[in-house]
């Protein structure tokens, strides 16, 4: 099968290579109809990850059953599935209480001690094949795929974001425990961002307020109900207070990551946590999705180079902040919003920007990594005639 490779920084192909199959009875294997490129592909692309060479990328995945281990119970054949972007098993203790992000029994224990946590063609989450091709097995089929209405065509483009980033979206919201009536303010109108302010919207959020320093990205969070503030515009934590009454926004959101920049183009990683603090009232809580990896070797700051950070903890304790983090667990919620895609509730789609075959997969690597203007989602069609 044809399947994108990743050879090392800023190095992708579509390459031949072993067809996906059956590993366990309880797997299937799904021809890939739509499978995004993510903003976290980009840190294994610019090879600021420890991912190998020769890894298929690719997470955020949608298709069709088209092989059914002898152990599975629920999956058929011809069945249109969403994957989670999180590979769990749904049997340990974290998957049991819904941290289906935190998976003990998929986890690679090798990365480091204690780890928990797998996901499709990702660094440091376990050895499975990413969808960025043409088939894709899927590990534990009862528990993984979620099954789509009979829309599943007609909506495709907004299902496949139930893969990933509405999700994640979502849950920066959760952690941040937003409630309705509150203001929050979101770091980032990449992707993620985007989806957290529809979140924010749908929770009945008062006000939304979502940072970047790219016009096209603002515009579309205008377009989605949030109110834009550009970091060209001046300190944002005195933009948000000037708009809350002084005190700063009920609670933040940061959905950016490690390699955040500030407004000359130059790699800050503290800038967006810091800010946060700065721009959250006293006793608001912060919801952190953005990737933050434990090394980075390849920065140039020598504290992130372990993995570390110089937060304002001082300013946090004082304000009385609490901070939630770490990746989505997908399966806590994307059953729900199916739902209120199907119901015309949410339209996640409003994001994508191209429609591409997988043979377009290096070049768009390249204008979505350059952040070309307009460039917000690229959703892969592997299959497309
Ligand atoms: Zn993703
Ligand atoms: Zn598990």
């Amino acid at each position: 099968m044809k399947a994108l490779v990743y050879h090392g920084p800023k190095k992708v192909s579509v390459d031949t290579v072993p067809d996906a199959r059956i590993e366990k009875q309880t797997d299937v294997v799904i021809k890939l109809t739509s499978t995004n490129i993510c903003g976290s592909d980009l840190h294994m692309y610019e090879g600021r990850t420890q991912v190998n060479e020769g890894k298929i990328l690719g997470h955020e995945n949608l298709g069709e059953v088209v092989e059914v281990g002898g152990a599975v119970d629920t999956v058929k054949k011809g069945d249109k599935v969403c994957l989670p972007f999180n590979i769990g098993c749904g049997f340990c203790a974290n998957c049991e209480r819904g941290l289906s992000g935190f998976c003990l029994t998929c986890a690679d224990p090798s990365v480091m001690p204690g780890m928990a946590g797998a996901a499709y063609g990702f660094a440091g989450m376990g050895p499975y094949s990413g969808g960025q091709a043409e088939y894709l097995r899927v590990p534990y089929a009862d528990y993984n795929c979620l099954q789509l209405p009979p829309d599943a065509d007609e909506k495709e483009q907004d299902y496949v974001m139930l893969s990933d980033i509405f999700p994640t979206g979502w849950h920066s919201t959760r952690l941040a425990n937003l409630e309705p009536g509150q203001s929050i303010v979101i770091y980032g109108a990449g992707p993620v961002g985007l989806m957290a302010a529809m979140a924010a919207r749908i929770q009945g959020a008062a006000q939304i307020f979502v940072v970047d320093g790219l016009k096209d990205r603002l515009a579309l969070a205008k377009e989605i109900g949030a109110t834009p503030i550009n970091t060209l515009d001046g300190e944002i934590g005195e933009q948000i207070r000037e708009q809350t009454g002084g005190y700063g926004a009920d609670c933040g959101a940061e959905c950016i990551g490690y390699q955040c920049h500030n407004a000359k183009g130059a790699e800050v990683p503290n800038l967006v946590l810091n800010s946060l603090v700065d721009a959250v009232k006293a006793t608001g809580q912060i919801g952190v999705v953005g990737v933050f990896v434990p090394q980075d070797p390849d920065a140039s700051d020598a504290l992130a180079k372990k993995g570390q950070i110089a937060f304002d903890y001082g300013k946090f304790w004082f304000k009385g902040q609490k901070m939630g983090t770490g990746q989505c667990n997908v399966k806590a919620y994307n059953r729900r919003l199916r739902d209120l895609i199907h119901q015309g509730k949410a339209n996640p789609s409003v994001i994508v920007s191209h429609n591409l075959s997988l043979a377009d997969a290096p070049n768009a690597y390249k204008h979505f990594n350059d952040r070309d203007k307009g460039w917000t989602k690229v959703v892969l069609h592997p299959h497309a005639a």
